[in-house]
């Protein structure tokens, strides 16, 4: 909390690029640039408690304990610099424990150079705190995406997934271990969650998805579905979009070398299967191909290398925290994220499909 003092402390904001060359001591702020002569130790002297905080009054004192009447030479450059937004408030009125402050702390200084006139970095990271993210599938996908969820300060993780730990499971999961084989992946995963996070209320759900039912009773309060599910094919995105749609909570998917794309039932957003409507327009017999006849494809296991999830999973990461928080608009609207093995990657966009098979109005 605010320390209910009118002693206002700032420090410089962590964005702010510090050179100095030659005569030159420059400050940099997006557009906006300072340059400060001379460029000498007490000025180097000062910037340094800038850069860690406090109040006019302190800076004057550090200052000048070293180099005597030097503030008066830094005093308008300070001005100008708390003009044009350089510096930011420390003592914002916030509901974070002291804890989570601490926990959080670079994480916050990153938003904080989203900060606007009615958001700043403590209520980012609140909106953060009281989110509620199911995550279908906790293999190799899931168990990392379960990480960037624990590191970002995700308040409430629901894990669903009914299938155990084997040690070829292993090459490219996070969390679990050798003696985890044949354990629940979600008990597994609680247990390594709680010790880790002990900020974060974690809840496992042993179970398979087989159609959009068995998610609907689990979808009370969540502000994001994450599906990180791949079996059976196609099958899997069709039940957990439907469930979602059904239950009007946003979800995204991150499969394979794909994130996206976020879906917000309702909107003008473009959801998974929307892409797939327009490929059955191309090829009439695709739907009944794939629902009825494509079983073969369900038995088929992949190759698959930890570099993937690692990778996709920490895009995915942005994603979630761009939404959650709504610092910043996340690009997985109406557009997918994809990676090749080639270390290429693209965003393409995605139209909504007027007669989607799942999001189209009825
Ligand atoms: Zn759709």
């Amino acid at each position: 909390m605010g320390r209910g003092s009118d002693v206002k402390r700032v420090r410089l904001r962590e964005q702010v690029n510090v050179l100095s060359k030659g005569q030159h001591f420059v400050l940099r702020l997006n557009d906006e640039m300072v340059v400060i002569t001379p460029n000498n130790d007490a000025l180097h002297h000062c910037v340094k408690h800038w850069i860690a905080g406090g109040s006019e009054d302190h800076f004057r004192q550090v200052t000048e304990e070293q180099h005597p009447t030097s503030w008066d030479t830094f005093k308008p450059h300070f001005d100008r610099l708390l003009e044009l937004g350089f510096f930011e408030d420390m003592d914002v009125e916030h509901e974070l424990t002291a804890e989570e402050v601490g926990r959080w702390t670079r994480m916050m200084d990153y938003l904080s150079r989203y900060e606007t006139e009615e958001t700043n970095r403590y209520e980012y990271m609140r909106r953060i705190r009281h989110s509620k993210v199911l995550v279908v599938g906790v293999g190799g996908m899931g168990s990392w995406m379960t990480t960037q969820l624990l590191g970002l300060g995700i308040g409430h993780i629901v894990l669903l997934d009914g299938d155990h730990v084997e040690v070829s499971n292993l090459n490219r999961t996070a969390m679990y271990k050798p003696a985890d084989a044949g354990k629940l992946k979600v008990d597994c995963a609680v247990a390594y969650a709680k010790e880790f996070s002990p900020h974060t209320k974690v809840e496992a759900i042993p179970q398979f998805v087989t159609g959009p039912e068995d998610l609907l009773p689990h979808l009370d309060g969540v502000d994001l579905v994450l599906g990180c599910a791949d079996k059976p094919v196609f099958l899997i995105t069709k039940w957990i979009s439907e469930a979602c749609t059904q239950a009007k909570v946003p979800y995204l998917f991150t499969i394979g070398g794909q994130v996206g794309p976020l879906a917000v039932p309702d909107s003008d957003q473009a959801c998974p299967l929307c892409e797939f409507t327009f490929r059955t327009d191309k090829y009439p017999n695709l739907m009944d191909t794939i629902l009825n006849q494509g079983d073969f494809l369900f038995e088929r296991t992949v190759g698959s290398v930890v570099s993937f999830p690692a990778i996709v999973s920490g895009v995915a990461g942005f994603e979630v925290m761009r939404f959650l928080s709504g610092y910043e608009k996340p690009v997985t609207v109406n557009a997918c994220w994809k990676f090749d093995t080639n270390m290429e990657f693209r965003v393409e966009p995605l139209t909504k499909h007027p007669s989607c098979i799942n999001c189209a109005t009825k």
